[in-house]
């Protein structure tokens, strides 16, 4: 049947306007390293005791001015290394959230952490702050790898940090891992899968390596005559270490990302199924009520303008029905459960199969999309060509 979008996309007011108020998620942008790794793209700096100062005290007076009582059941602490700051400053910004808005009592806090900057005393404190989540950037369990990375710990060091975090009482814990590193061989990336499995984390986030254009990283592997291993190398890691991962009891629930029941992370999981959340610090996105934010980059004038009492927020802007729509889509083929079709109609007033089936039904003859009449997935195979596939959702001509 010819596709006619018009007949079946029609005009539909906002979304948000039909569905109750979401509980929020809450993120800390914390820009602050001890040394900038070669092939970091991340909004980060090098630490400052003195600006790191200045920096909490605008977050706090950012929190306290966007708070309107909303209830939040996750807070994430993301950076930068966030584990830099002191355990009575992550105190009094937890503070200012439960002040602000309405935290649930058991609300997901996570901190994301260094392995080289934790010892038991600033876990304990971290957890007496009211931390109960530890996300590790461990990236790789080869000292070699890691000298590549120009990280600042060594494998053994990273395997200390997650002992001494179950020591001071966490029982939530993630490590995050990266594949397809200059000249790391198949067999050397499953050494670090394995190691991984060994140590037992909760949660567990696999991440392929993005070379941007200007990274020093880039320049290093020049000069060492460095390589990565082949693309069907890099697929090969992916599937051979998500199903070692699924051996050792892990669920896989996104593209990226494999937990132990119950253990899935609830505030990444509000950016992959149209959820709700406000972003405090500089760079932080937001996303609250169908409008889209972003705070202003730069250290220096995120705290010169919040400092001032003006408004960190930039770039904001409505989402329309469609970028809504992409985006509920988008996110929702990264879940392993993919995009419940049904509610996605009813909740856009749309009919997703109708428009986009067209452009679909390749991939799920190849085996790489599923299509249940209800839910609407990547298979394993689908998630390694994931990118080609969402594309489909920007490029058919739906209007609004
Ligand atoms: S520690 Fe993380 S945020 Fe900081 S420079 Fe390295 S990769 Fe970037």
């Amino acid at each position: 049947m010819a596709w006619r979008p018009r007949r079946i996309v029609a005009c539909s007011p906002k979304p948000e306007a039909r569905r109750l108020e979401a509980v929020l998620g809450l993120y800390i942008h914390i820009p602050f390293c001890s040394a900038i790794c070669n092939y970091c793209n991340f909004n980060r700096g090098l630490f400052d005791a003195a600006l790191k100062e200045q920096y909490v005290g605008a977050l706090l007076r950012e929190i306290a001015a966007a708070g309107d009582g909303a209830p939040a059941d996750t807070i994430y602490f993301g950076g930068g290394t966030p584990s830099l700051l002191e355990p009575a400053e992550i105190a009094a910004i937890i503070g200012a959230c439960r002040t602000a808005f309405a935290l649930t009592p058991d609300a997901e806090i996570t901190l994301e952490a260094n392995p080289e900057t934790v010892t038991p005393e600033r876990l304990d404190g971290f957890r007496e702050a009211g931390i109960n989540r530890v996300s590790f950037g461990v990236q790789s369990f080869r000292d070699d790898e890691l000298r590549r990375l120009s990280r600042l710990h060594s494998a053994s060091r990273a395997a200390e940090a997650f002992t001494m975090a179950r020591a001071a009482g966490f029982d939530n814990i993630s490590l995050d891992l990266m594949m397809w590193l200059p000249q790391q061989t198949v067999a050397q990336w499953l050494e670090s899968v394995d190691a991984l499995i060994d140590v037992a984390p909760d949660h567990a986030s696999l991440y392929i390596l993005e070379l941007y254009p200007n990274a020093p990283l880039r320049d290093e592997m020049v000069r060492g005559r460095w390589s990565q291993a082949p693309d069907d190398d890099a697929a090969e890691m992916y599937l051979d270490a998500m199903a070692r991962l699924d051996r050792a009891g892990y669920t896989q629930y996104e593209i990226s990302n494999v937990a132990r029941p119950g253990r899935e992370s609830r505030h990444n999981l509000k950016y992959w199924s149209d959820g709700e959340w406000l972003g405090f610090g500089c760079g932080a996105h937001s996303t609250r009520r169908g409008v889209r934010w972003k705070n202003l980059s730069s250290t220096t004038d995120y705290i010169a303008t919040v400092s001032a009492g003006g408004q960190p927020a930039t770039e904001r802007r409505e989402l329309t029905w469609r970028d809504a729509l992409e985006e509920a889509l988008f996110t929702g083929l990264r879940l392993s459960n993919g995009i419940d079709v049904h509610t996605v109609n009813t909740r856009y007033r749309t009919d997703v199969w109708g428009i986009y089936g067209s452009a679909l039904v390749r991939f799920r003859d190849s085996g790489l999309l599923i299509y249940d009449g209800r839910l609407l997935r990547l298979s394993r195979a689908g998630m390694l060509l994931a990118n080609e596939i969402m594309a489909v959702f920007l490029e058919s001509p739906v209007v609004d």
